[in-house]
């Protein structure tokens, strides 16, 4: 009796440390973009993006190996400028069906950096899980002198493996930057140090393999969002109108015949319109089309009670997220309400 207690004990105490040691299970789902992008020469900047399947990224990578076990999954292999909502939709239901895997302890998505904000804000609205999803990429090819993708990916693993990920809503990771979905936006079209939350700052950063974070998110996301995609086939059509002087009203006229459910005017200052274009927006309210006012600005909030009065025209403000990502959240809006006061409570907490 008193030998079999031993051996339960110290069967437990194996168990308890192999428990301890044991590698977080990281899922890579690889989208495409430069990262995965092949060049003509390591110097020349003309490239392939989308050539280079996942596993020869990973194979890459070996340290990766060190800090998780590693899956990877090849979802699309484009170019991120040819983005599309059918992935969004295919990208959120696998990462909601992993992560409700308790063997699954993160995920990272590679990705084309040309609309990596847009995705990581869809999935930050969409995604059911408190688990670590982090989107990474590269602005050099994986054949340039100095490639920063390898890095990238290996910092992304570290940051997705880390307990300390866990609630802070999808992350961007890049150039050693911890970065949230909601404020960051893509800031230089050929740097490394591209990303960057103008609005917010970063969440924290990574040195020698270690995450340190400084900073969480208010803003609602994951497991606090109402949104779900689940057997979603499409999303609600929403288009972006851009403003400058002396616009023509010529600009709205699709959104009256191509089925919008919504238009995102990115406006002038703190989303003021031209003179010409407002008779525009009006109509599109008349139609019952959402009108969401944001800003070509780069920084700064879109906000209520300024020059607009939105009550009266039931015009909604976008607060701080630029246009395209008012866009994602107006569709994701649409497919719960038409009510304009329903969905500027939404800009207000998401
Ligand atoms: N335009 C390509 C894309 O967004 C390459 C840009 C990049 O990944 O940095 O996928």
């Amino acid at each position: 009796m008193k030998k079999l207690k031993s051996l339960l004990l110290v069967g437990a105490a194996l168990l308890l440390s192999a428990t301890a040691y044991a590698k977080p299970n990281i899922y890579i789902l690889a989208t495409g973009g430069t990262i995965a992008g092949t060049g003509v020469s390591s110097t020349q900047t003309n490239y392939h993006a989308g050539g280079v399947a996942i596993q020869t990224l990973i194979e890459a990578v070996p340290a990766m190996t060190e800090i998780a076990n590693i899956t990877g999954e090849q979802v699309v292999n484009i170019g991120s400028q040819d983005m599309t909502t059918d992935v969004w939709l295919t990208l959120a239901n696998r990462i909601n069906e992993l992560l409700a895997d308790p063997n699954v302890d993160g995920i990272v998505v590679t990705h084309g950096t040309d609309t990596m904000e847009e995705t990581a804000y869809f999935l930050n609205l969409t995604v059911k899980s408190n688990k670590p999803v982090v989107l990474t990429g590269a602005m050099r090819a994986s054949t340039a002198i100095s490639a920063d993708g390898p890095l990238n990916l290996y910092n992304s693993v570290c940051t997705a493996a880390d307990p300390a990920s866990r609630d802070k809503g999808v992350l961007i990771c890049m150039n050693g930057i911890i970065l949230p979905a909601h404020g960051t936006v893509k800031m230089n079209t050929v740097d490394v140090q591209t990303f960057q939350a103008p609005n917010s700052g970063p969440l924290g950063y990574l040195f020698n393999s270690k995450v340190y974070y400084n900073d969480i998110t208010l803003k609602r996301h994951t497991t606090k969002s109402v949104f779900d995609v689940k057997g979603l086939k499409e999303l609600p059509k929403v288009g972006i109108v851009y403003s400058y002087a002396d616009i023509d009203a010529d600009v709205m006229e699709p959104y009256f015949t191509g089925g919008y459910k919504g238009v995102v005017h990115a406006g002038l200052g703190n989303g003021n319109y031209h003179k010409n274009l407002f008779p525009s927006l009006l109509k599109a309210r008349e139609n019952g089309i959402l009108v969401v006012r944001s800003s070509r600005v780069p920084t700064g909030p879109t906000t209520l009670d300024n020059e607009v009065d939105d009550a009266a025209y039931q015009f909604v403000a976008s607060y701080e997220l630029n246009p395209q990502k008012a866009r994602i959240l107006l569709m994701l809006a649409l497919t719960k309400t038409d009510d304009w006061q329903q969905i500027q409570q939404y800009f207000l907490e998401y």
